[in-house]
């Protein structure tokens, strides 16, 4: 059958979708001419085609399109990228595409004072916007708010939650209070100790983090706290190719002064076993001149492409971190002793072992690396012979007869050794980052609060070649999200639907609650498993894995062998290499309590201005925002009881409206403003509105003579 050249999207592996011309449907698929004559004419099932719209036309809510499917939410957003519009609503959840470029004014002082008090849609897309409607929905349902910040690294999470504090402490106190202040200057801390490069991202957070700004009855800003999760221990004693360790290594050993580094003992970076782990070289050149000495290693990494990033400065980032643990009330003293447990750190990482020749069989630290004992030793205030036993031997309590007996010192080997060390830096350190964290709350001066405004940035679903421990972590920690999500917002949502009588369709969600059971079941879960392995004499990796996937592996569809082990199926089945988890990746929220804000890589080389379709089409899958999409067919995501609508717009009505019940005054309204019955429902409590036509009815009460 020959068709009417209909204008469509096509799925590309590359594009994500490029526009063509339909020709000729043939059963499930279609022949279709693409616009672009460099891809030629192709076949497509019909599952890759959607209708285009106008696709030019970009429009600030996504769900004003006149096709509502995933080409079309790509194309408005990448549309909208290309004119440096960055953001985009899908209803009340904004998307924020990482401009990696200052766009003039779009954050500045006056842009805040625009989005103050304006309901969402009245101005063009914001992170403020959302800021500023976690505030007002804070005030007016007297309830504490969250704001949760996803996407993947590099997206834009951390910057996009300074944006939301800034606006948070910047506008209702009319300029930063001390309060406030503390607030803001605990990123530069939290990102020397906790943020490191990466590939992905040159200032990529290695932690998750819950910042609550407490407001009081007045909601004025009277307090803060920071909560912390998952900080990446591995990256304490090894990076990958081509990244850092935390950026305080490196501000002490090249951005600290001179006098400060003998203190310390410390060298050049690359001297540190525990910083060439992932870059081969560091370039430092010993001239004494702090700025000549920062922007000579500049040009040389820029020149020969080493692990120094050219847009990070050391020296700058030290004396900034240096002032900011001033403010937040670190005296000179204690300001030392935190330098001196980073250094300490890395002179333990130096210290090497060399099997015993004696009979014991154990290890003993090797000569060459008696001066980085003795550093560390001195830096963390202990004595050398204790901290070297500690490091090649093991206590062991022997039993006889079921009681406890005497304490026995097992040595320990070589590779032993090396894990003593490697856990002890990794406590030592994540201790400080602790510590840290608690000395900025402390620092925040806290009265009674009323309510909070908590803003999350946490990392989402990652994968690697290698994932170890710590991905399981945070991906366990995604799946827990995504219940929140599925569990808070989407069943309340429906039942909320049923009790007000709305009889809408029942939406389906992907249930992920057997994926979760599988990771953390008290009795036979992926967690209690690992537990039990650690408890053996001698814990092994393989013998995990195998009885994963001999207690959990039968009949589960969330659990896999490796790829690798897969390839080896026709031969042996290999269960010792790993497990294959199937996390959630689909599915949906909306209605924004809660308020989302995704970010989106636009493309994977950290540059303005480009973007790679099919990479960003991926994102918008895996945060479910395509999803959402399906949803707005029968959903209605903003909601208002009638009696605050009636207190919020009596004074636009004449005095005879305003006597009204509240409910017939809402009547009253919808129907004088002429919208249509398929724009809102009446439910028992409130007015239930489809997606945008919240904001439109605002709109039309306001400037309605
Ligand atoms: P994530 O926390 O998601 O890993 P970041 O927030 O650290 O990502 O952002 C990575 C980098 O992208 C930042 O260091 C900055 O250079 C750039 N960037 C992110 N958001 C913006 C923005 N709104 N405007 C300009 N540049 C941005
Ligand atoms: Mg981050």
């Amino acid at each position: 059958m020959t068709m009417d050249k209909q204008l469509v999207w096509v799925r590309d592996p590359n594009e994500g979708f490029i526009l063509a011309r339909l020709h000729e449907l043939m059963g499930e698929e279609a022949d279709v001419f693409p616009i672009d004559n460099k891809y030629p004419k192709r076949v497509c099932s019909f599952e890759d085609i959607f209708p285009a719209g106008d696709p030019v036309k970009d429009v600030d809510d996504n769900c004003e399109l006149m096709f509502l499917n995933e080409a079309t939410l790509l194309n408005n957003i990448l549309t909208r990228y290309k004119k440096s519009k960055i953001y985009t609503y899908v209803a009340n959840i904004l998307l924020a595409v990482n401009p990696y470029e200052d766009i003039p004014d779009m954050y500045s002082s006056n842009t805040i004072k625009k989005y103050q008090g304006k309901s969402l849609g009245e101005l063009p897309p914001h992170v403020f916007a959302i800021a500023d409607k976690a505030f007002r929905d804070m005030k007016s349902l007297k309830m504490s708010q969250s704001i949760i910040v996803s996407g993947e690294s590099g997206a834009g999470k951390t910057e996009s939650t300074k944006y939301i504090l800034k606006y948070l402490c910047d506008l209702w106190a009319k300029g930063a209070g001390p309060v406030e202040q503390k607030i803001l200057d605990a990123n530069p801390i939290l990102e020397a100790f906790g943020n490191a490069k990466t590939t992905r991202n040159n200032n990529s957070s290695r932690f998750g983090k819950f910042m609550e700004v407490h407001f009081n009855n007045k909601y004025q800003v009277v307090g803060g706290h920071i909560s912390h999760y998952l900080l990446e221990k591995s990256r304490i004693c090894t990076q990958s190719a081509e990244e850092r360790n935390y950026h305080v290594f490196y501000l002490l050993c090249a951005g600290a002064p001179q006098d400060l580094r003998t203190t310390l003992k410390l060298t050049k970076p690359d001297e540190y076993l525990y910083l060439k782990n992932g870059c081969t070289q560091y370039f430092t050149s010993p001239a004494s001149d702090k700025k000549i000495n920062a922007n000579s290693m500049s040009k040389q990494h820029q020149a020969k492409g080493g692990l120094r990033d050219p847009i990070l400065d050391d020296v700058e980032d030290f004396e900034r971190l240096n002032q900011a643990l001033s403010r937040v009330g670190l005296t000179a003293d204690e300001k030392l002793a935190v330098y001196k447990v980073v250094a300490a750190v890395l002179h333990l990482g130096n210290v090497e072992f060399e099997e015993d020749s004696g009979a014991r069989g154990g290890c003993g630290v090797a000569p060459k690396s008696e001066p980085a004992l003795q550093a560390a030793a001195s830096l963390l205030g202990i004595d050398p012979a204790a901290l070297r036993l500690s490091l090649v031997s093991r206590l062991m309590q022997s039993s006889r007869g079921g009681a406890k007996g005497t304490a026995i010192m097992v040595p320990l080997k070589t590779y032993e050794a090396n894990n003593a060390r490697d856990a002890l830096a990794k406590a030592v350190y994540s201790r400080l980052f602790d510590y840290i964290v608690h000395r900025i709350n402390t620092s925040i001066p806290f009265q009674a609060s009323a309510y909070y405004i908590g803003v999350l940035d946490i990392a989402g679903f990652e994968y690697f070649q290698m994932n170890s421990f710590e991905q399981f972590c945070i991906n366990y920690c995604n799946e827990k999200l995504q219940q929140f999500f599925n569990e808070r917002i989407l069943k309340n949502e429906q039942e909320l639907y049923k009790r007000e009588g709305l009889n809408v369709p029942e939406i389906r969600f992907v249930d992920n609650q057997d994926c979760i059971d599988l990771i953390e079941s008290k009795n036979h879960g992926i967690f209690h498993l690992l537990d039990e392995e650690s408890k053996l004499p001698k814990p092994e990796f393989g013998h995990f894995t195998h009885s994963v996937h001999k207690q959990l592996g039968v009949n589960n569809n969330r659990l896999q062998l490796p790829r690798s082990s897969r390839l080896k199926a026709h031969r042996t089945l290999r269960d010792d290499e790993g497990f294959l988890l199937r996390h959630f990746a689909g599915a949906v929220c909306y209605n924004t309590g809660t308020n989302f804000v995704r970010c989106i890589k636009p493309n994977s080389r950290m540059v303005g201005r480009t973007s790679e379709g099919g990479l960003v089409l991926t994102q918008l899958q895996c945060s479910g925002t395509t999803a959402v999409l399906e949803l707005m067919e029968h959903g209605y995501p903003s909601r208002a009881p009638f009696h605050d609508l009636h207190s919020m717009y009596k004074a636009y009505l004449p005095p005879k409206l305003q006597a009204l019940s509240p409910k017939l005054f809402c009547e009253a309204m919808v129907h004088s403003l002429g919208l249509s019955d398929k724009d809102y429902k009446f439910g028992v409590t409130r007015v239930f509105f489809r997606p945008g036509k919240y904001s439109e009815f605002d709109t039309m009460m306001k400037s309605d003579p």
